[in-house]
């Protein structure tokens, strides 16, 4: 075949086809680490002590990647689980790019995790079916954000939990200069060396950039049905948890 697969047997193939995704994945990390110098680890340590998973609970991670934010969820619900008992949590990966699943799958998971592929605007999944719901660097990417913010709505139940984390507006000042000459020089010169693609790392900056402040996305959660919302700045803005309630 044009793939070169045609005389491998089925177990080199497998073992190719895992190699793919292995580089997806640790290519996906490494520039995860390099575009937040290392930060994002720590605001998905925060955000996952927000969202304060608890045994027994289902909680949906949608476009959950290689699912960074699921594992810390899993173990999370497991520590608490083993402290005060209960029953196992359930914790769903969604992310509508199956080689993102297929890479999450290759780093390996927690028991409690499952992988799905799907769309945030179109969840397949009932209503009132989960008690938690998080977004961690996904929700800029969707095209239609009101409509995954209603999605978000229908899947929770009546006391479920939203937690979404994205890069916002730093606040005023130094830091929000710093931060300008990373994202307009550095990141796009680090995208070109590391992944040889300055332009995808150009638009990522730019994104962002155009991705509504603090104040705008509040008002967008609440108009999608969320109560007591509420937002938490990491590093200065340059990051934010938005919290809120279904109720
Ligand atoms: N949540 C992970 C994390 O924090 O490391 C991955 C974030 S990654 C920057 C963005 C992910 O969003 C990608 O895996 C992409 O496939 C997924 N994504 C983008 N639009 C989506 C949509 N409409 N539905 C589901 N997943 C989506």
């Amino acid at each position: 075949s044009s793939f070169g697969f045609r005389d491998v047997d089925a177990r080199e193939k497998v073992r190719l086809v895992r190699g793919v995704f292995d580089s997806v994945a640790s290519n996906y990390d490494l520039m995860n680490d390099l575009m937040s110098a290392g930060v994002h680890r720590l605001w998905k340590d925060a955000a996952a002590a927000k969202l304060n998973p608890r045994p027994g609970e289902t909680i949906l991670d949608v476009a959950g990647g290689t699912g960074d934010m699921a594992r810390r969820y899993a173990r999370m619900a497991r520590q608490a689980q083993e402290r005060r008992g209960g029953s196992d949590a359930s914790v769903i990966v969604l992310d509508y790019n199956a080689e993102m699943i297929m890479a999450g799958v290759n780093k390996g998971g927690e028991p409690e995790m499952s992988w799905s592929v799907g769309d945030a605007m179109a969840l397949p999944l009932p209503d009132a079916s989960v008690d938690a719901y998080s977004i961690s660097f996904g929700i800029r990417n969707v095209a239609d954000v009101p409509q995954a913010l209603r999605e978000a709505r229908r899947v929770l139940r009546p006391g479920g939990r939203f937690l979404c984390l994205e890069f916002s507006r730093p606040i005023a000042g130094p830091i929000r200069k710093a931060y300008d000459a990373w994202s307009f020089h550095a990141i796009p010169r680090i995208g070109e060396w590391v992944a040889k693609d300055r332009d995808s790392y150009q638009y990522l900056v730019e994104s962002i950039r155009r991705f509504p402040d603090q104040p705008t996305f509040k008002g967008m959660i609440e108009a999608a049905g969320f109560s007591r919302v509420s937002v938490t700045n990491l590093s200065g803005g340059v990051a934010a948890i938005h919290f809120g309630w279904a109720i």
